[in-house]
């Protein structure tokens, strides 16, 4: 599914280390570090308010971080060497790391006034330069995979919450990201829509896609998580195989946690 050259073998696909996000005088981030493998499927647990969207937020380089340094491929996300020091990168620099990455978000954030197709094609014809043609024959075979073959020409809104999310991640794997971030994908949808968009995303797995699934579905996070990442209070208080996290989990905090959400 990537068409973009994978990294060095001993080089992790994102690497997150010692980051820290204030906002005012909440830390929102405190130290964190992360690291997620090519192919692997990371899920990210954790109260409300621990900092779960805000982590996913910094790859993704919707806000500024305070100190740490978060590496795409090995390449330094936002700002550039200097000798010791870092400043930031130009606009357009930011934009072109941002365009390795996607986002899924809750509320689906589909352009209403696009049809299914062109909120597919949109990304990959303006801005990753593509033929209308070739992005269009992609997002058909993608809609095809995700069961919505015949809704190419429907608009957002003739479309339920669930369908609606699982043109939002055709949208998202469509530009052949590095990697894709989930924000609670299915927090926002009734409760018999939530196993389709889970189903599409076993797929993604399946496939390959190098993915971090910020999630309440325990579930899913057993099954399909490589590794699970437990937050509290902006810090990764665990992580681990999910099996042996669930099973042993090391601190009450993360104790408390599971018994409120299994
Ligand atoms: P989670 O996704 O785990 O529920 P968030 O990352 O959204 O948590 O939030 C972590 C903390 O940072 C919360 O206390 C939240 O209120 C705060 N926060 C998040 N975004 C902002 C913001 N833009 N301005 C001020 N506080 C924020
Ligand atoms: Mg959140």
């Amino acid at each position: 599914m990537s068409g973009v050259s994978a990294s060095p073998a001993c080089e992790p696909t994102l690497r997150v280390r010692g980051v820290h996000k204030t906002f005012g005088d909440l830390r929102a981030l405190d130290d964190v570090d992360l690291e997620v493998r090519e192919g692997e499927v990371v899920v990210v647990i954790g109260p409300s308010g621990s900092g779960k969207s805000t982590l996913i937020r910094c790859v993704h380089q919707l806000e500024t971080i305070d100190a740490g340094a978060i590496y795409l491929d090995g390449e330094l996300l936002g700002h550039e060497r200097h000798g010791a020091t870092l400043r930031p990168l130009p606009q357009r620099r930011v934009a072109a790391q941002r365009r390795r990455m996607s986002m899924v978000f809750q509320q689906f954030n589909l352009f209403p006034h696009f049809t299914v197709l062109r909120n597919i094609t949109e990304a990959p014809v303006r801005v990753h330069g593509r033929s209308v043609a070739e992005a269009e024959r992609d997002a058909r075979a993608l809609l095809e995979r995700v069961g919505l073959g015949d809704r190419a020409d429907n608009y957002p809104r003739q479309l339920s919450g669930g369908q609606q999310q699982r043109v939002a991640i055709c949208r998202a794997v469509a530009t052949r990201p590095r990697i894709v971030l989930f924000d609670e994908p299915t927090s926002a949808l009734d409760p018999e829509l939530v196993e389709e968009v889970l189903g599409v995303m076993r797929g993604l797995a399946a496939d390959g896609m190098t993915m971090i699934v910020v999630t309440h579905e325990m579930a899913f996070a057993r099954e399909v998580a490589d590794r699970c990442v437990f937050m509290e209070s902006g810090r990764v208080v665990e992580s681990g195989p999910p099996r042996e996290l669930f099973a042993n989990p090391g601190t009450a905090r993360l104790r408390s946690f599971l018994a409120r959400h299994n």
